[in-house]
């Protein structure tokens, strides 16, 4: 448990605000034990094969969503720029605005500070061991996450609860050490070992992925790495030797998670992909796991 004195003088921005596109009360795959799960908006990757286009772009409030959303629940606010805004209470969750929507964004966004989103985390933090920032790409709201984790960091209500970061680790240096005296813990995805391949999969180069692995494990703030596997398709498999001599340089304790490309949430070319079948991803397992000398964590689901 963390001394919240140690943080106690820290001043705390509480009107800092983020967009938020949705909150998971309860989760325990998003890190260790039940957390609280808060998925940002927006993001600096162009996946191919993102599970959740919609939360890439932000909204241009171009309001071609208004009109079809059946129930009213989108509307023009009466600003000089018309900007939309959703109204909660009305919405179904139909989805009809986000498959319309032709700048790969949402309007179902939320727009919380700190102070809020530190009063709705009390009154589920009896119940949980800790809170994730997911996205989208959690980190381009940065000093957002700051005041947050601060702020959590301070109060002693709130003092049993981890802070952790889920990121595709494009964060530069500079920012990491920003946020590493808030943070407990980071997962990041490393989706391709050749920087070509990862280039053609997200559209950013991996340099900065690998540097973001090194640094939170060199602070013993790296949580977990995660290997997304789509057979035939990127490198992990040509490139086991190169990967696993540079998982092994890792501490033990970092957890390694194997996931398996599936259809869902996907659009687009990477939906013509064959999925990862259970017998690939256990073929891969095996190769890495006998040249890790050590367990892994692959996937219980396949859809
Ligand atoms: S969510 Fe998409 S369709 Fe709706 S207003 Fe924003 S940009 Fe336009
Ligand atoms: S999901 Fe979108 S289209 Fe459907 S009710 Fe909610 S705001 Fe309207």
């Amino acid at each position: 448990m963390v001394n919240a004195d140690l943080f106690s003088g820290d001043n705390i921005n509480d009107n800092k605000t983020g967009l938020v596109s949705k909150i998971l009360t309860f989760s325990c795959v998003d890190g260790p034990g039940n957390r609280l799960v808060i998925f940002l908006q927006g993001c600096n990757y162009d996946c191919i094969t993102c599970h959740n286009p919609h939360t890439i772009n932000h909204c241009d409030h171009c309001g071609d969503c208004v009109e079809p959303c059946p129930t009213g629940a989108l509307t023009f606010d009466d600003s000089p720029n018309k900007k939309v805004i959703w109204d909660e209470a009305l919405c179904t969750q139909c989805d009809k605005c986000i498959d319309l929507c032709p700048s790969k964004s949402n309007p179902k966004i939320t727009t919380y500070t700190v102070g809020k989103l530190i009063e709705f985390t009390k009154k589920h933090a009896p119940f949980l061991s800790g809170v994730t920032i997911s996205g989208g790409e959690a980190t381009l709201q940065l000093p957002f996450i700051i005041e947050y984790f601060k702020a959590i960091k301070s109060e002693k209500s709130l003092s049993h609860l981890t802070c952790f970061i889920d990121s595709n680790g494009s964060l530069s240096e500079q920012g990491w050490t920003k946020i590493l005296p808030y943070l407990d813990g980071a997962m990041i995805d490393l989706k391709a070992w050749q920087n070509d391949t990862h280039l053609w999969l997200v559209g950013r180069e991996n340099h900065r992925v690998l540097h973001s692995i090194n640094l939170l494990a060199k602070h013993d703030k790296l949580h977990e790495v995660r290997l997304l596997y789509i057979p035939n398709k990127t490198d992990l498999l040509c490139e086991i030797d190169a990967i696993s001599e540079y998982l092994k340089t890792l501490p033990e304790y970092i957890t390694i998670r194997l996931n398996a490309f599936q259809h869902h949430g996907v659009i687009g070319e990477a939906l013509g992909w064959d999925k990862c079948s259970k017998v690939q991803m256990e073929e891969f397992e095996a190769k890495l796991v006998t040249r890790l000398g050590r367990s892994v964590i692959s996937p219980s689901i396949y859809t």
